[in-house]
Formats: structure tokens, sequence, C-alpha cells
């Protein structure tokens, strides 16, 4: 699943030049069975499969392992894709930017041991209040997120300071060539050349935008008083 998104376009930049490395476990390779079980029926019954503890563990130490070997030894956040975890937002990417190394464990079926919460995991992050198949595209969602915030992946670092969720507004309506579609004109503003006229015309439209597709930010929002 991970070779689709992450072998096009930046990533594929960022992971050749070697910015960035996914290093990707399979959990039935830390299984010690022929057939490889990963999962078992749940404790006092109910729907499903719960997926054992043992090869999670494994999988995890294992790869401590391996980096313990490149004397990489610091605390490694170790963090399992769950709809009960935290949910993921932009402050959330900013500080897990901050480390070099990340590991993320994605369920499958009815969901974990709860072993792994209480005893591996230090952190539980949800992309959003809904159910998916397994922890697989929340996974890429949240190394998308990380990665693009890692110094270096984007052309130019300016794209990640006046854009959604940096400072807590939306960003502000964005325009190209032509000047005039389908009768439709680009704002006079910002085709005055006038960047202070262009800055606060921006500013006003991101606050704009904020009350009026997602007032819950504005709460937490970089606003002064003459804003709110
Ligand atoms: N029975 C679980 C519950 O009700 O909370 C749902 C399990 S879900 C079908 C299987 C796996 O998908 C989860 O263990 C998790 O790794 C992943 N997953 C599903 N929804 C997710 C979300 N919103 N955010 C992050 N991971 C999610």
């Amino acid at each position: 699943m991970f070779a689709g998104p992450f072998g096009v376009g930046l990533f594929k930049k960022a992971a050749e030049s070697g910015l960035v490395t996914l290093n990707i476990r399979n959990i039935r390779d830390y299984t010690h069975d022929k057939h490889h079980t990963v999962d078992d029926a749940p404790y006092g019954g109910g729907a499903g499969m719960v997926m054992k503890p043992q090869p999670i563990f494994e999988a995890v130490e294992a790869l401590k392992a391996e980096l313990a070997a490149q004397n990489i030894n610091e605390a490694i956040p170790v963090i399992l894709l769950s709809p009960r975890g935290r949910k993921f937002c932009q402050q959330m990417a900013v500080e897990l930017s901050n480390n070099a190394h990340l590991i993320l464990i994605c369920g499958e079926y009815e969901g974990v041991d709860e072993r792994v919460s209480e005893h591996l995991v230090t952190d539980e992050i949800s992309i959003g209040d809904y159910v998916l198949t397994g922890g697989e595209l929340a996974a890429m969602v949240v190394v998308n997120a990380v990665s693009r915030l890692v110094p270096g992946f984007l052309g130019s670092a300016e794209s990640l300071i006046s854009e959604s969720h940096t400072g807590g507004l939306l960003e502000y309506p964005q325009y190209t060539r032509p000047p005039v579609f389908r009768e439709w004109a680009v704002p006079d503003v910002l085709l005055s050349g006038n960047h202070e006229q262009v800055n606060k015309w921006r500013r006003q439209q991101a606050v704009l935008h904020t009350l009026q597709r997602r007032p819950d930010l504005l709460v937490n929002a970089d606003v002064d008083i003459k804003e709110k």
C-alpha cells in the first residue's frame, strides 16, 4: 500500500536524497507459528478478531535494536494509529517533525490487544472521527504531513509560513492566470503590485474564511483585537 503514495513526487525525491526514509515492516514476519498468525478471537466474545500483542512487541523491539546497533539511542515515539487516539492536527505534525525517528503501528481487524496501548506505545493518534479498515492510510497521512515539514523537503520553506492551520487560520484565497476566467475576475488588489495592500487583504481573507468555514478554529487562532 505504501509504494504508491511514497513512490511519486516530492516524497520520492526526498527518499532518493536520503532526507526521509520509510522502513516498512510486516507484522507477520515477527510471528513464530507456521501460519504466521497475527490475530485471535477477543476474550469475552464479540465480533471480529484482535491483533495479538507478541508480534507487535517483537517488531518494535527489533526495530529499536536495529537503530541501537547504528548508535541511535534516543527515545523514539511509538505511535499506534487508532480511532481512539488524539485527533491529528498540524500542531501535532510540527511536534512530531522534531523527532529524527518515529515508529508507527498500523492496526487491523477489530484493533490491537490493549497491552500494546498500555505497555508499548507512547501515543495514540486518530486521523479523524471515522473508522478505517486498517491503520495504513492513517499512517500515510501522518508520515506525509510530518515529512513535508522536514527542512529541505519542500522547494520553498515559505510555503509553510502562510498555509492553512499555521497560526490557527485557514489560508487566504489563491489565484493564478488568467486575470479573467469566464467573466470571473481576480480581485483587483492582487494585480495592484502593492505588497502592503496584498498582505492586508490576504490577512483579512484568511480571518474571514476561517470565520465562515471553521469558526471553531478562531478560539485558539493567533488573531489581534481588531481581527476578533
Ligand atoms: N474496533 C476499533 C474501534 O472501534 O475503535 C476499530 C478498529 S479499525 C476497523 C482497524 C484499525 O484501523 C485500527 O486498529 C487502527 O489502526 C486503524 N484505524 C481505523 N480508523 C482510524 C482512524 N480514524 N485513525 C487512525 N487509525 C485508524
